[in-house]
């Protein structure tokens, strides 16, 4: 049975129940150690498998954990299931850092009495409330008919201030922020079985801990993640994604490579993935689904074939992610999004089968 993990306690007690070496590779402001776990074999290039900057997008955690079993290679196999400690601990949690004691509450109306009452408020309309509580800010944001995705409708509304009345958010710079999910439809989130975590940057850009990877500054997590990679040297990076405009769907997000050869070798990896999943029975994402109607010309993407897409970080800003990050340094890179809405155990699923189809292939190329 595939295992949600409702607190980060729970999944350290899993992976280091593997009985593979761990590593502590630094800790969190709460004092959580960061950790990755050590499997597979004695070749290399090294392949990295990592998850849970969008702590919101649990399958793709449990994917990481379940390999730590299921990936059958000799390559070195290095593992780090999430990249925010505090986000998997929930709301309640992440609240707890700016009170010092976890508050109890089951409604969006408590959690607005919490922020009101402890909390100096900067932002307060259409059911989205921004407070600064100690040295961490809070962002609640209520479910509406008009706002099915309102964690979403609250980071729009963040990039918007940003790009309008900066000011607003003087306060909150190189600050975390965290903000409640309201996705009540999936399991393990919930409203508040997560909180997602945001860093706003010296500038006053609104980012996630998938940012910073090609910057000076950046928070713990990602720190840690890329010494990790200077040392691991991976030839192959994942990063296990979901996406909350989904249900039962599946895209895979590739990058372009800087030399031919390794482009080569993507593309294939990509066409053995996707043609893998296809086979598993998923449904391929449409554009409408990845895009939202926005077309493709319009976007950072390039598509391939029916369902893999290629991003582009330039195009996009706000600096390279994860993915984007290794294909540019280490090699060939790959995301999943699976879609949130679906049943938990099939999106570990595909999680999982991304990974274990795209090594098959990149075991040929070192043979
Ligand atoms: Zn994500």
């Amino acid at each position: 049975m595939t295992q949600i993990f409702r607190t980060y306690t729970d999944l350290l007690e899993r992976v280091e129940g593997a009985g593979r070496p761990t590593r502590v590779l630094g800790h969190t402001p709460d004092g959580s150690p960061i950790v990755s776990v050590r499997t597979g074999g004695e070749k290399t290039p090294a392949i990295f498998i990592t998850a849970g900057s969008h702590s919101t997008e649990h399958a793709g955690v449990s994917a990481a954990v379940e390999l730590i079993d299921q990936l059958d290679t000799q390559h070195q196999v290095y593992i780090m299931p999430t990249r925010d400690p505090i986000g998997l601990n929930g709301y309640a949690y992440a609240l707890s850092l700016g009170l010092g004691e976890v508050p109890q509450f089951d409604s969006f109306e408590d959690v607005e009495a919490i922020l009101r009452d402890a909390g100096e408020i900067f932002y307060d309309e259409d059911g989205m409330l921004l407070s600064l509580i100690g040295d961490y800010g809070y962002a609640s944001s209520r479910p509406a008919a008009q706002r099915p995705h309102p964690q979403w409708a609250f980071y729009n509304k963040l990039q918007d201030i940003h790009n309008t009345q900066p000011d607003l958010l003087e306060a909150f710079k190189y600050r975390r922020l965290y903000m409640t999910p309201g996705q009540p439809g999936v399991e393990g989130t919930g409203n508040f079985g997560r909180a997602y975590t945001l860093i706003i940057s010296l500038e006053g850009e609104v980012l996630h801990l998938n940012r910073f990877h090609d910057t000076a500054w950046a928070p713990v997590e990602v720190r840690c993640t890329r010494r990790l990679m200077a040392e691991i040297q991976p030839g192959i990076t994942f990063d296990l994604h979901e996406s909350q405009l989904m249900e039962d769907c599946y895209w895979l997000s590739a990058r372009h490579q800087p030399d031919a050869e390794n482009e080569a070798w993507e593309q294939r990896a990509a066409q053995a993935t996707i043609k893998a999943i296809a086979d598993s029975g998923a449904v391929l994402a449409s554009d409408d689904d990845v895009l939202g109607g926005v077309p493709i010309e319009e976007t950072w993407f390039t598509r391939s074939e029916k369902g893999v897409y290629w991003l582009d970080a330039t195009v996009r800003g706000e600096g390279l992610n994860l993915a984007d990050y290794a294909s540019r340094v280490y090699g060939l890179a790959f995301g999943t999004e699976m879609g949130m809405y679906g049943s938990f155990e099939k999106r570990v699923s595909l999680g999982m089968l991304t990974v274990q189809s795209a090594v098959r292939v990149f075991e040929q190329r070192y043979r």
